[in-house]
């Protein structure tokens, strides 16, 4: 088994072209948690999501969010009835964030409702939430703190950013699923995800850094240059002192990273690392990289 760390773009990505590679039995993908939100009275879980609905055959790859095809009627009539939502969700995805809140409500930790959703999507990988309790991801602004969905989603990323911090009542640790899963796999992959927002939170979780220093691990840088594949990566590393690149990136997984991969493109040497095309602009591109990731590992692992 291969385990993926994953925010909502980059390495679901890489995730769709896996799936070409392996069977999702053969997958399993810890996600990010830190940038869930209770919006309208349901649960949003951006990056869990994503990975859910990418495994389930009905992702909006356009966006790299929602479901394919879905339309946005209550969004609509919502915001006619003067209900203020800052995120526009359609109708199938809202219906998921409803059964999981309810799933909560009714008392299943974040894991549980999770794999609950899995199996009526008929979803064959664990997908495991970081950790089952709530963490989340604000930035600070010369306004004052905001969360990450606010500044990303409301404010369009144009807002100054002056830190990142994550916020909780119990510092966050790994669920057992996700210790059980780190431990049984062959190897680990770090795919390009935000270092900020989507691999830090899922590292903060106590046990994952150890988990990790006794695996073979991979990563994939999501910067060519100092500028990110998209997002916000740059200011977010920025404001948390790192610079925005792939050294940048390197430098916060290099205790357990076994193999580093930049592109082929990135004028940024880091000594030791591979460098392969990783731009993603296609779904045979991202067979491809999951192919020369997946033939590293079995090379250096069997
Ligand atoms: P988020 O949760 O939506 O922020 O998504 P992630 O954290 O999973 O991914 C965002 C990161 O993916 C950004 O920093 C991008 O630079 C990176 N990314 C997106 N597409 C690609 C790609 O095709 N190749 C590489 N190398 N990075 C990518």
């Amino acid at each position: 088994m291969i385990t993926f760390l994953s925010g909502g773009t980059g390495t679901p990505k890489l995730l769709q072209g896996a799936r070409q590679v392996l069977y999702d039995s053969e997958i399993s993908v810890v996600v990010n948690t830190a940038e869930d939100i209770w919006l309208s009275g349901n649960h949003i879980s951006p990056d869990l999501d994503t990975v859910m609905y990418l495994f389930a055959g009905i992702l909006n790859t356009e966006t790299w969010w929602g479901i394919r095809g879905d339309t946005f009627s209550t969004h609509r009539f919502l915001e006619m009835l003067g209900g203020e939502e800052f995120i526009a969700v359609g109708d199938k995805d809202r219906a998921v964030h409803i059964a999981r809140a309810n799933l909560l409500m009714d008392g299943m930790t974040l894991t549980e409702a999770t794999d609950t959703l899995c199996r009526r999507l008929s979803i064959e990988a664990p997908i495991l939430p970081m950790t089952d309790t709530e963490v989340m991801t604000y930035v600070e602004t010369p306004e004052g703190p905001m969360h990450f969905q606010d500044y990303w989603v409301k404010h369009r990323g144009e807002v100054e950013i002056e830190a990142v911090v994550r916020r909780y009542d119990t510092p966050p640790a790994a669920t057992d699923a996700v210790m059980n899963a780190l431990e049984a796999s062959t190897a680990v992959v770090i795919g390009p995800s935000n270092p900020v927002t989507s691999i830090s939170p899922i590292l903060a979780c106590e046990g994952v850094k150890e988990a990790l220093m006794e695996q073979f691990v991979v990563a994939v840088s999501p910067f060519i240059g100092d500028v990110p594949v998209s997002g916000p990566a740059a200011a977010l590393m920025r404001a948390s002192g790192m610079e925005p690149s792939s050294a940048g990136t390197y430098s916060l997984y290099k205790d357990f990273v076994d193999l580093f991969i930049n592109d082929v493109r990135d004028p940024v040497e880091i000594d030791g690392a591979l460098r392969i095309d990783t731009l993603m602009s296609h779904p045979s591109k991202s067979e491809a990289l999951a192919w020369e990731i997946l033939s590293v590992i079995r090379s250096a692992v069997q």
